[in-house]
C-alpha cells in the first residue's frame, strides 16, 4: 500500500511538472512570439439581424507557434493572463485591430465597428485608458468604431477605479459592450449605471434557443428588458438559419456564428466585404 502511495505520488508529481514545465515555456516563448510578430488577429463578422448587413467584426487573436503551428486563445490567453503577459499582448491585439479596421471600406453608407476583448486583468492593470487613446490616435480610427468587449467579471467589483476606468472610455466617445452576457451576476440596471452599449448574450444560451425552452425564455427576457434600458443585444453562437429564425423573432439586433461566417484573417476579411457590397 505504501508502495502504491509512493507511485500515485509520482504519477501526479509528474503530471504536475509536466504542467510547470509546459507553462514556463509557453511564458518564454511568449516574449519571442510577440517581438516576432507571431500573433495574428482573425476576424468574424457581426451582423444587422434584420438587413443581413455586416456592421462590425470582432477580433479574435491567434498565436502562430513556429514550432506547434496555429494555437487558439483558449490554449494560451490563460497562461498569459497568469503570468501578467496578457497586459503587453492585450495592447498589440488593441493596436492592431485599431490600425487593421482603419483601412476597412465603408459598408452600406455605415462605417464598420471593430470590437476587442479585455481581459480583466488587463482591465484592471494595464493602464487601459492610455493604450486605447494610443490605438486610436496611432490609427486615426473613430472613437465609435472601436467597441470593447468585458465580461461581467470584470465589472463584479465596481471600485472606484473600474468605474473611473469605465467613465473616461465612454468620454473618448469609444462603444462598451458585455461578453458572455448572462453567465455572470450583473443586473440590467446596474449595467446602465455603467453606461454600456450592448449586450453580447452568450452562446451557452444561443446554442440550443430552438430545443430548450428555458434557454430561449432567458434569451427572450434579455432582449426585451435590453431593450427597454435602450441598449443593443448581439446573440453570438449563431450557428443555423433556425436559431437565426427565434432570434429575428425575440427582436435581437445583431448576430455572430459560423452560419454567417467563421473568424478569418484579416486579408479574407476584407474580400469577404467586397463581396458582401456587391449583393
Ligand atoms: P469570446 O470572446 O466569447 O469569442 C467567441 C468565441 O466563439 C471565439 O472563439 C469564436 O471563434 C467562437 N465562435 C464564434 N461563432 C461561433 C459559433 O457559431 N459556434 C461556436 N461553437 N463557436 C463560435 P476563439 O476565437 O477560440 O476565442 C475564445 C476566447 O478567447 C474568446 O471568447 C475570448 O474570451 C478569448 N479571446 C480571443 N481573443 C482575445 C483577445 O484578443 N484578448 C482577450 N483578452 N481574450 C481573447
Ligand atoms: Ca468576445
Ligand atoms: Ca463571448
Ligand atoms: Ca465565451
Amino acid at each position: 500500500a505504501k508502495d502504491a502511495g509512493r507511485n500515485t505520488y509520482r504519477m501526479f508529481d509528474e503530471a504536475m511538472n509536466h504542467q510547470v514545465q509546459e507553462a514556463l515555456r509557453l511564458r518564454s516563448n511568449f516574449q519571442r512570439g510577440l517581438a516576432g510578430g507571431e500573433f495574428v488577429l482573425h476576424y468574424q463578422p457581426l451582423l444587422d439581424l434584420q438587413t443581413r448587413r455586416v456592421v462590425g467584426a470582432e477580433a479574435l487573436v491567434r498565436w502562430h507557434d513556429p514550432e506547434r503551428g496555429m494555437l487558439s486563445p483558449g490554449h494560451f490567453i490563460p497562461v498569459a493572463e497568469s503570468s501578467g503577459m496578457i497586459v503587453p499582448l492585450g495592447a498589440w491585439v488593441l493596436r492592431e485591430a485599431c490600425r487593421q479596421a482603419a483601412r476597412w471600406p465603408v459598408q452600406g453608407g455605415q462605417p464598420l465597428v471593430v470590437a476587442v476583448n479585455i481581459s480583466a486583468i488587463q482591465f484592471k492593470r494595464g493602464n487601459l485608458e492610455q493604450t486605447v487613446a494610443d490605438a486610436l490616435s496611432e490609427s486615426g480610427l473613430a472613437p465609435d468604431r472601436l467597441e470593447i468587449e468585458l465580461t461581467e467579471s470584470t465589472l463584479l467589483h465596481q471600485t472606484d477605479e473600474v468605474l473611473a476606468t469605465l467613465q473616461r472610455l465612454r468620454e473618448f466617445g469609444v462603444r462598451l459592450s458585455i461578453d458572455d452576457f448572462g453567465t455572470g451576476y450583473s443586473s440590467l440596471a446596474y449595467l446602465k449605471k455603467l453606461a454600456v452599449n450592448k449586450l453580447k448574450i452568450d452562446q451557452s444560451f444561443v446554442r440550443d434557443l430552438t430545443s430548450d425552452p428555458e434557454d430561449s425564455a432567458i434569451v427572450r427576457a434579455i432582449v426585451d428588458m435590453a431593450h427597454s434600458l435602450n441598449l443593443v443585444t448581439i446573440a453570438e453562437g449563431v450557428e443555423n438559419t433556425e436559431v437565426l429564425a427565434v432570434l429575428r423573432s425575440f427582436g435581437c439586433d445583431e448576430g455572430q456564428g459560423y452560419y454567417f461566417a467563421r473568424p478569418m484573417p484579416e486579408a479574407e476579411f476584407r474580400r469577404y466585404l467586397e463581396a458582401a457590397e456587391g449583393v
